[in-house]
């Protein structure tokens, strides 16, 4: 049983540490099947210098599927840069959908504009240039907003990951999703504190913190899928009201009394 365990352990770890089955991953399965110009976009942003931020292509193309399950048609992204996940969601959604994509520089989008106009698709986008905060908040205060978007995509300033997702928790419908980029933060969620490099320090303590608390959100189902940096996938499951809150916690209790029964 134990020698079982152990092997179980070190296959998934090889799984997700083996640079040759990642490689295998994106030669078989997404290269062949990425769109051209999302291609092009990718190849545009590697050569620059903040190009590591830009979404992992495997990751993009689950983004694409989740997308496609639910019919995903008005979107939310936050965290633009040059628009690889921006010009995914443009080129899945269909012809009358809209994405409000926020992000509080301009500069790198400007640079994926020319593909994302070559695509055909700069109609569905409604790009904002703000921190995205108050324009979460701004799009609340129009209650034809409430429960008024399908899919929200967010990969930027995850210090306020929990602040986005109180807004987002009111801004999409239920069976909508969530999907959080980089909540494994270059693997420093598993390290010791004081093994993790400075620079990835508060950025770790801010993920632990959101995954944490994310994990014990009622309104949401998750799975925090190993694809690039840990992108962890949100469905709205229901609206928290104090009834359910009862019903919860009450439901808790049962168990708990059941089980030492
Ligand atoms: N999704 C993008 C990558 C986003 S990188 C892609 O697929 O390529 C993160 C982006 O978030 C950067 O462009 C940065 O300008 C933006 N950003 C950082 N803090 C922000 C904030 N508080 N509000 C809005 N955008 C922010
Ligand atoms: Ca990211």
């Amino acid at each position: 049983m134990d020698n079982e365990k152990k092997r179980s352990a070190s296959f998934s770890k090889g799984i997700l540490q083996s640079g040759e089955l990642y490689q295998y991953v994106l030669e078989t399965n997404v290269y062949p099947r990425e769109p051209e110009l999302l291609k092009e976009l990718r190849d545009m942003t590697a050569i620059h210098p903040r190009a590591i931020m830009a979404t992992a292509p495997d990751a993009g193309q689950l983004i694409a599927m989740l997308l496609k399950l639910i019919n995903a048609k008005r979107t939310i992204e936050v965290g633009v840069f040059t628009g690889y996940s921006l010009l995914l969601t443009a080129l899945t959604i269909p012809e009358d959908g809209k994405i409000v994509a926020i992000d509080m520089n301009r500069e790198a989008y400007e640079m994926g504009l020319p593909v994302i106009r070559k695509a055909g698709v700069e109609n569905k986008i409604e790009f904002i240039e703000s921190e995205a905060l108050p324009v979460l908040d701004q799009l609340l205060e129009d209650p034809e907003n409430e429960n008024g978007f399908d899919f929200a995509f967010i990969d930027a300033d995850k210090i306020n990951y929990w602040k986005y997702h109180e807004r987002l928790m009111k801004l999409v419908k239920v069976g909508g999703i969530v999907v959080y980029d980089n909540t494994l933060w270059a693997g420093s969620v598993a390290m010791p504190e004081e093994c993790t490099p400075e620079i990835l320090r508060e950025g770790r303590q801010r993920t632990l913190e959101f995954n944490k608390l994310l994990a014990a959100d009622p309104r949401v189902e998750i799975s925090l899928a190993p694809l690039g940096d840990g992108i962890t996938i949100c469905r709205l499951k229901q609206r928290v009201t104090m009834a359910t809150i009862f019903i919860q916690m009450f439901g808790l209790g049962l168990s708990a009394a059941s089980s030492v029964g």
